[in-house]
């Protein structure tokens, strides 16, 4: 499936977000959106202009589908499937998001990026309930177990990803076995657990039109 392959800070810039697609770098003084918090391009210091209607919609669901590494093909999918699910469809379709298989490989730690989380699963180093899932954008549910593949335990990007990601621990609703590679999905994630500011009824109404 295809993916954006362009220079990912200068997403965060746009989207006046730390949306997380650099891993360590995120979480130094030497994030591109400490140093220049502004929209990339010649004119973009002057491009901070509150945005309402239409402009504000946009940029919402341009944010959530750079903060899961999605187009715009497979983010529509999502938001067709939260449609037809029972509840508020802003939460379904966030929901859907979270339970993929690379976001989830992110959240255990074995990754320190989803973009990295996805070339684990796509090269078969992960096992959901002992077999083989090499799509990352298989949605996991409760009771499923997640493991990474033994000759990727001594990796120093997964050794790297885990010592970072253990100061910030997993969502409630995993749970890690660091010692053993292992994640369990313990419930469903909730509306809390995305982790940035979304305004997920904007991408409702968007849809809407
Ligand atoms: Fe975004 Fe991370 Fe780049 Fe900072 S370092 S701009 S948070 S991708």
């Amino acid at each position: 499936m295809a993916r954006y392959l362009g220079p990912v800070c200068k997403l965060c810039r746009r989207e006046n977000t730390k949306l997380f697609l650099k891993g360590e770098k995120c979480f130094k003084d030497s994030c591109p959106l400490n140093i220049r918090p502004y929209v990339p391009g010649e004119h973009g210091r002057d491009r901070r202009k509150k945005l309402i209607g239409y402009g504000q919609q946009l940029r919402e669901k341009q944010k959530v589908k750079r903060y899961y590494g999605l187009l715009e093909k497979q983010f529509k999918n999502y938001f067709k499937i939260a449609e037809r699910q029972k509840g508020i469809t802003g939460e379904n379709l966030l929901r859907l998001l979270e339970r993929r298989l690379d976001n989830t490989i992110y959240r255990l730690g074995f990754a320190s990026s989803r973009n990295q989380a996805r070339q684990l699963v796509k090269h078969g180093h992960i096992r959901v309930n002992g077999k083989k899932v090499d799509i990352p954008s298989f949605l996991v549910k409760v009771g499923d177990e997640i493991e990474l593949v033994e000759n990727m335990r001594k990796n120093v990007f997964v050794e790297s990803s885990l010592s970072l990601s253990s100061g910030r621990g997993v969502p409630k609703w995993l749970s890690l076995d660091r010692d053993n590679f292992k994640g369990k999905v313990i419930d469903l994630p909730e509306r809390d657990d995305i982790g940035i500011e979304i305004n997920e009824h904007l991408i409702v109404e968007l849809y809407s039109k």
